[in-house]
């Protein structure tokens, strides 16, 4: 029985952990602050359930464990610099952006990439963290100490955010899910449909952007992309080298999710194409109390991470597939009144998508 190693061990381990039980595999989350030996055997695998890590004595072990898969693709699409030069040079559509230098100022930004500018932490944001926008309408500088760590992104002016999620084996056969519809507010994800019928024109395009990605870093596992799309035109975002918040709907909505695919790929096992068996909505449950009555509400299927419950943090999420898209619409307006002002909105944004 192989034993993979995660590290980290946030909701994306334990999820990844879950989804491999019945596949005879042991995995293991690894707390990066550990202190305990642990028994890391030649034969063993590792993974990553985050992009970046600090140097501590457990992150060592496991960095240096020669079975550690896809270990020279994070530190290249952990930091937006190089993960953007990646794009470009696959001439990959994505937002005009630049390196902010020391010396790079607003009116320099301005000039190059238009009124509205994006500021991003070269590495370690997420769910909007690290961000600081830059407009004309209200001028503002470059935060202090941005200068080397950050890029900076011309704002575009999308329709809409989408994602791909896909999977790549070892022989480098790679499977992907349908286009996920995603709503993000304030830079972190509140919602996600998946499938939608008329996202099908785009799905070969993202599916060949992905994969010429996942090829030129012989990436093995599931990689998320993140797409604006700009009328006709797809741009990515940013791409995450694992398991990704807009493919969880795959753990109701499709036959194999993709914690499951990942550990198939990294393990070396045979992969499938997913089935996906009907609408599925996401909603990420952000700073909210756990509510045993989301369980009262059919087709939904909760993930509660057990995390301490802070504003602004993902602390769950509940997946929602029905049979037909009525019961699903219905499913999502009986778990409404449940919740608060906040999210009101993503919810009825997602009925509004499934109409
Ligand atoms: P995640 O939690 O997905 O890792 P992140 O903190 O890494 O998020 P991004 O995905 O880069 O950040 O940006 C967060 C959100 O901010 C995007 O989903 C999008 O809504 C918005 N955004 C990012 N870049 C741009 C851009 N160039 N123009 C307009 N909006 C943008
Ligand atoms: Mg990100
Ligand atoms: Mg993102």
């Amino acid at each position: 029985m192989a034993r993979i190693w995660v590290l980290g061990n946030g909701q994306l381990g334990a999820m990844l952990k879950q989804a491999a039980n019945p596949l005879n595999l042991t995995v293991i989350p690894v707390d990066i602050d550990s202190t305990a030996a642990i028994d890391l055997a030649p034969g063993d695998l590792v993974t990553a359930e985050r992009e970046q890590w600090p140097e501590t004595p457990i992150t060592q072990q496991l960095a240096n464990h020669p079975n550690f898969v896809n270990l020279s693709v994070f530190p290249t699409l952990a930091d937006r610099k190089t993960q953007k030069s990646l794009i470009d040079q696959l001439g990959l559509g994505t937002a005009p952006w630049r390196a902010v230098e020391g010396n790079t100022t607003a009116a320099d930004l301005h000039q190059q990439l238009g009124e509205n500018v994006l500021l991003k932490r070269r590495s370690g944001g997420y769910d909007g963290r690290g961000q600081h926008w830059l407009r004309t309408s209200a001028p503002s500088q470059i935060p202090e100490d941005w200068g080397d760590h950050a890029i900076a992104e011309q704002a575009i002016a999308f329709d809409e955010e989408l994602s791909l999620v896909g999977a790549r084996d070892r022989d480098g056969k790679v499977f992907f899910y349908p286009l996920t519809l995603n709503l993000n507010t304030d830079g972190i994800l509140r919602a996600t449909v998946a499938p939608v019928a008329r996202l099908q024109q785009w799905q070969r395009q993202a599916e060949q952007m992905l994969t010429s990605l996942l090829n030129e870093l012989d990436y093995v596992g599931v990689m998320g992309m993140e797409l604006f799309r700009r009328g006709d035109e797809i741009l990515i975002n940013e791409l995450a080298p694992r398991v990704h918040n807009t493919g969880h709907w795959t753990q109701a909505g499709a036959t194999i999710n993709q914690f499951e695919y990942h550990m198939r790929a990294v393990a070396g096992l045979p992969l499938t194409q997913a089935w996906v068996k009907a609408s599925s909505v996401m909603i990420n449950l952000i700073g909210c109390e756990w509510d045993q009555r989301w369980l009262a509400v059919p087709g939904a299927e909760v993930y509660w991470y057990g995390k301490s419950v802070r504003p602004g943090r993902k602390v769950g999420h509940i997946n929602l597939c029905c049979a037909d898209t009525g019961s699903l619409i219905s499913s999502l307006q009986q778990l409404a009144p449940l919740f608060g002002e906040d999210y009101q909105q993503p919810i009825q944004w997602a009925v509004g998508h499934l109409k």
